[in-house]
């Protein structure tokens, strides 16, 4: 049921905030959004309907426990078909010496350290509670224009429909249509590698560890989904994904058995077979005229440590945390309130792009030296309790 107040006023819809984006990020700070009594209208280039899951999805995400709290606290997890998540309760992971580094919850007085969830079951569940909020969601259609007004931001659709509101969210991914408009530059890394992404049936249960294996060039994760599936990424280098692309489900499935040294025992593939090609890339600013960024079009980082997605939807938490506490008469897209945003916002992008390029640093660097240090870091760190708690508290 659409709300009464989306009146077409002169022909232009009229709204307090503009999502443009309805990936995950963009569901998210449109529900996020709604539930203060905003007026929100979220925009998509691509059709986004989404029905219920009857097969494994290969894009899974690590949410940490602290995002699976507040996605609870939005009312989203009761949406989701708990029977596809699986709990996280230790990391194990291995450097290219095979030194072993294990954190379990315990290190961190945890229960757990987070789930993994398809992005099918997130995705549905997200569209639900949209639809169920009354939210006005206008897909396959794409922006044409961006007009700033003294009080408003205007959005024009190719169909020739606009948009009036007071802010505009970009969500748009990586590729961010309102993030050129706006004049935002981002700054690049490319880490010339690629992931290959799929889900097996394992030998051997997981035990709700999620496992990774580091080495020169690469990164390779299984992550425990229900019913001893594992989902993979592996993270190598453009050329040699080219080749791994081109096995079979059998044969790729015996490269990651031999690659994580049997650690599952024997490997089906289950679904499909992805690849995503990796960077990193950061906006130069977050904010513009009534507009702000968040998730990917703000800033995408590589997934060795699957912090994305968390770091985008801390994005949201810090909007909704502000417009929760603003008063009546606070104009939302002002620029000295923005800016709050913006350098709320920070810390945090600095520190997951510092933690990510640290890694790639330790791991995909070929120095001798590097490579001993890193070893030696892994083999101290399992016997350090409060350094253990520290390494937690940054990804959970
Ligand atoms: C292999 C891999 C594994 C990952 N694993 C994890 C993980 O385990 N944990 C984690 O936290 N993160 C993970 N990530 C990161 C995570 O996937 C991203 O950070 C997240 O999907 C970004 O979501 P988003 O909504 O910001 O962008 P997107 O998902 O890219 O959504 C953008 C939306 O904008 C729409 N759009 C684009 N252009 C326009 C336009 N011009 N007009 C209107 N709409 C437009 C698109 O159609 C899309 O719906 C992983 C990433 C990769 C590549």
């Amino acid at each position: 049921m659409k709300r009464d107040f989306f009146q077409s006023v002169n022909g232009s819809i009229q709204a307090d905030i503009i999502v443009v984006g309805a990936g995950l990020v963009g569901l998210a700070a449109a529900i996020a959004c709604a539930k203060l009594g905003k007026k929100v209208v979220v925009v998509d280039a691509q059709k986004t309907a989404i029905g219920k899951q009857l097969t494994w999805d290969a894009r899974i995400y690590a949410l940490t426990a602290n995002t699976e709290a507040w996605l609870k606290a939005l009312g989203v997890w009761a949406e989701v078909d708990a029977s596809r998540v699986n709990m996280i309760s230790g990391m194990q992971l291995w450097d290219a010496q095979d030194n072993k580094l294990a954190l379990y919850e315990d290190d961190a007085n945890l229960d757990k350290l987070g789930v993994i969830i398809e992005n099918q079951n997130l995705t549905y569940a997200l569209n639900q509670l949209v639809s169920s909020l009354g939210v006005t969601v206008i897909t396959a259609v794409e922006c044409v224009s961006l007009q700033n007004t003294r009080q408003h931001i205007n959005l024009g659709l190719a169909d020739g429909r606009s948009i009036s509101a007071n802010l505009m969210i970009a969500a748009d991914g990586v590729g961010s249509w309102v993030r050129s408009q706006a004049n935002i530059a981002v700054k690049h890394k490319d880490f010339n590698q690629t992931a290959i992404v799929a889900n097996f049936l394992a030998e051997n249960h997981h035990a709700n560890i999620a496992r990774q294996w580091f080495g020169p060039h690469e990164t390779l994760a299984l992550l425990p989904l229900p019913k001893k599936h594992v989902s993979m990424v592996w993270a190598v280098s453009t050329g040699q994904a080219a080749e791994l692309l081109t096995l079979s489900s059998d044969a790729l499935a015996e490269r990651v058995q031999a690659r994580t040294h049997n650690e599952l025992g024997g490997l089906r593939v289950v679904g499909k077979v992805l690849s995503f090609s990796l960077r990193q890339q950061t906006a130069t600013q977050l904010i513009a005229e009534r507009v702000v960024l968040v998730g990917d079009a703000a800033h995408q980082i590589h997934p060795m440590a699957g912090q994305g997605m968390n770091l985008g939807l801390r994005d949201v938490r810090q909007l909704q945390e502000m417009l929760t506490n603003t008063h009546a008469m606070q104009d939302i897209g002002e620029h000295a309130f923005l800016r709050k945003y913006a350098r709320a916002r920070l810390a945090d992008i600095v520190t997951m792009n510092t933690l990510n390029s640290g890694l790639d640093a330790l791991f995909v660097n070929d120095s001798a030296v590097i490579k001993k240090v890193a070893g030696w870091g892994f083999k101290q760190l399992n016997h350090q309790t409060t350094l253990k708690k520290l390494l937690i508290q940054q990804v959970a």
